[in-house]
């Protein structure tokens, strides 16, 4: 395998429905009247992180790894699978050097606790994750208040 460093993509949106809780970046936002829609908590950061990783190992996309033939995997939480990842990952042979996740929409403004959904991302996958978060200006469907997108990269050694 090259030691040379392999970097990742992964995005991920779901829509945004109310009366469900918002789970976003590992984090329950409790003052938020909409929640991410989905099968699982709907944490689009956890999620792009997930994808981020597996595609950083060649290892394929989230929905390879926990979809119907892993019906065990249904409904978790998007730390318990960005842990679950990061297992995999090491598994074959890789060490993550880190994760940055940029999350879009305009609500919930991830600044004031930026650092809790970084400490919770990192423990997840064992490895430091930087979260930016953006808005679109009103355009699009995170603009319209009518989902969340994430967007993030990763960076995996070949272990020693
Ligand atoms: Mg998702």
């Amino acid at each position: 395998m090259s030691s040379l460093p392999r970097v990742g993509v992964g995005v991920d949106v779901h829509p945004l429905e109310a009366g469900r809780p918002m789970w976003l970046a590992g984090l329950l936002w409790p003052d938020e009247q909409r929640g991410c829609a989905g099968h699982s908590d709907g944490d689009v950061a956890a999620h792009a992180c997930c994808d981020a990783l597996l595609s950083a190992a060649g290892l394929g996309d989230l929905g390879q790894w926990f979809g119907s033939d892993r019906p065990e995997w249904a409904g978790a939480s998007g730390v318990a699978l960005l842990t679950e990842t990061a297992r995999i990952v090491r598994a074959v042979g890789f060490e993550i050097g880190n994760v940055a996740v940029q999350v879009i929409g305009d609500r919930p403004k991830i600044g004031p606790r930026r650092g809790e959904a970084e400490a919770a991302l990192a423990t997840a996958c064992g490895a430091p994750v930087s979260v930016g978060a953006t808005t679109t200006d009103g355009l699009g469907l995170t603009g319209r208040g009518e989902g969340i997108a994430a967007i993030a990269h990763a960076l995996v050694l070949a272990a020693s």
